[in-house]
């Protein structure tokens, strides 16, 4: 069974995503940490996506579908995939459902964590100050000036994604504002 994730930055992807991989043996794929691990590890591609990121733009689909690409094909035995941050325009989205097709696989269940933009903003920028007080580094891009361009990314190029899933029939909306814990329950009601 494979699940997409879909919602604003800071709805709770990353951590719902981590829950399924500890229940149901998924495997998540999210371009967001592939990005960041190409920075750290001083890629050319890292290099070049490096300021586009600490913006809070949006890559190149070439770029991101490419390492969709890869890890699909590099996966193993497991319970299926978790897309967290990964469509995030119609074209990524046209893209995976080839990909997914190419080895027999479909996109099963699309899940939008519905949450309100000024729990957004106090959620993400809680997050940066959360890691600074542990001693950690803060995302760059977890500021208000990035998370500003993050929204309006989101509401331009990856919001139409919710009337493409809902068309094909596969969209379920949960209420990501719920405790974790619901949220994760709501999740697996939606694809019983
Ligand atoms: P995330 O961790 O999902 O919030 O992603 C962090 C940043 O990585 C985004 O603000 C974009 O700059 C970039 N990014 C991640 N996934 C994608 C994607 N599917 N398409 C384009 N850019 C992406």
């Amino acid at each position: 069974m494979n699940i997409i994730l879909l919602g604003p930055p800071g709805a709770g992807k990353g951590t719902q995503a981590r829950k399924l991989v500890d229940d149901r043996n998924m495997v998540q794929l999210s371009t967001g940490d592939m990005l960041r691990a190409a920075r750290t590890s001083g890629t050319e591609m890292g290099r070049k996506v490096a300021a586009v990121m600490d913006r809070g733009e949006l890559v190149t689909d070439e770029i991101v579908i490419g390492l969709i690409r890869e890890q699909l094909l590099a996966a193993g035995d497991h319970g299926g995939f978790i897309f967290d941050g990964f469509p995030r325009t119609l074209a990524q989205a046209d893209a995976l459902g080839e990909l997914l097709s190419e080895i027999g696989a479909r996109v099963d269940h699309v899940i939008e964590l519905e949450v309100n933009d000024d729990v957004l903003v106090e959620r993400i920028i809680g997050r940066a100050a959360e890691t600074v007080a542990a001693g950690g580094q803060a995302r760059a891009d977890d500021n208000e000036e990035s998370l500003k361009t993050r929204l309006m990314a989101y509401y331009k190029q990856t919001s139409p994604l919710v009337g493409y899933y809902y068309a094909k029939g596969d969209l379920k909306t949960v209420d990501g504002l719920a405790s974790m814990d619901d949220v994760a329950q709501s999740i697996a009601d939606a694809i019983a």
